[in-house]
């Protein structure tokens, strides 16, 4: 993200903070609850270049967050309970869901023992091919290609062209050139082509990072053996659904939850869309998932649930906890359903 964008984001969630603007605002737009999404849970690294931080915060946010969160006036609640509060259930007090995506090794060292001291319920979606070691984190492979070198040459529209990349300054911009021009890409295949060149290039172990960051199918039975864990779907390799064809969508969300049903013994019934943008997930996908027979499907589009998303069960907001604004006041903010409201123009649903 840069750094304009930032100080934007950050200045609106400190005006509606000091403001109290989401105090008055609440009634109007906080919904019914909140889907929480967290990816990496881990102790800060000194490294000055980490493109992809936004996906991390630090066991002492969350720590921090789930806190004020008990001692709120919201319940913490499982996605089955969400499922039904939603489709049936009249609750006086809003809920709060936790979400974890991707099964990262630091979820089971950092955040459960967190989740845990606390009772928290919390789900976490598995890409079937990171417990296969078969996954490709390409974002991450992105990042060691502009980390490791000082220069990068690759083809670009069927020309040879070299970019420097040697400051801490060049690989920031380098990153989200490359970040942007690969998230371009009309299909998922492209965009692994591109990827998969780099690294075959640059040396780097596509693959490696699964062993590296990921958890194992032992360690995802340790998890999920808890009554406080939900293990859902979060397709077999963790592609942009809307970038391939139906027949490849459908198989790998159908195919996802067959793997983890075999691993894990029981079958999710809870879909997050990889990316989860609205490139990455749209009418199709939901339709799909409906079909399919999930109960939830989330998005990353950023919003609280309202009694609405009854009819949208498919297409689901969340509020990311972002890395780049590890301030409890700022999440406090995003929780109350205030940023959202106004970023999403108050509309209340978006599935289209
Ligand atoms: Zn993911």
């Amino acid at each position: 993200m840069d750094g304009l964008k930032k100080t934007i984001i950050r200045g609106g969630l400190e005006t509606l903070y000091f403001s109290a603007a989401h105090h008055v605002m609440r009634p109007f737009v906080g919904g019914v609850g909140v889907i929480l999404t967290l990816h990496h849970v881990r102790p800060p690294r000194p490294d000055r270049f980490q493109p992809n931080r936004l996906l991390e915060v630090t066991p002492g946010f969350l720590d921090d967050v789930v806190r004020s969160l008990r001692r709120s006036r919201a319940d913490l609640v499982s996605l089955d309970e969400m499922h039904r509060r939603l489709t049936n259930g009249k609750a006086r007090r809003r809920f709060v869901c936790v979400t974890i995506d991707d099964g990262y090794r630091d979820t089971l060292q950092w955040a459960y023992p967190i989740l845990k001291k606390y009772e928290v319920p919390f789900a976490v979606y598995i890409p079937t091919s990171f417990p296969d070691r078969l996954g490709e984190l390409w974002w991450l492979a992105l990042e060691a290609v502009v980390a490791r070198n000082k220069r990068i040459q690759l083809l670009v529209d069927g020309k040879e062209r070299s970019f420097d990349c040697a400051s801490v300054e060049d690989k920031r911009h380098l990153f989200e050139e490359l970040y942007g021009w690969v998230r371009s890409f009309k299909t998922e295949d492209e965009l692994r082509r591109v990827v998969r060149d780099l690294c075959g290039r640059y040396q780097v172990d596509v693959t490696a990072f699964c062993e590296e960051l990921c958890m194992s199918w032992d360690e995802l039975t340790r998890l999920a053996a808890d009554p406080l864990v939900t293990i859902g779907a979060h397709t077999v390799n963790h592609v942009m659904l809307a970038k391939v064809p139906e027949k490849v969508a459908r198989s790998e969300m159908e195919m996802s939850r067959s793997v983890i049903e075999a691993a894990l013994g029981t079958r999710p019934q809870h879909l997050s869309y990889p990316v989860g943008d609205p490139t990455s997930a749209g009418p199709r996908e939901f339709r799909i998932a409906a079909e399919l027979g999930f109960k939830t499907g989330v998005t990353t589009r950023p919003g609280v649930i309202f009694p609405e998303h009854r009819k949208h069960l498919m297409a689901l907001p969340r509020i990311s906890l972002n890395g780049e604004h590890q301030q409890l006041r700022y999440a406090r903010v995003l929780i109350s359903g205030a940023a959202t409201a106004v970023w999403n123009g108050f509309r209340r649903v978006n599935a289209a």
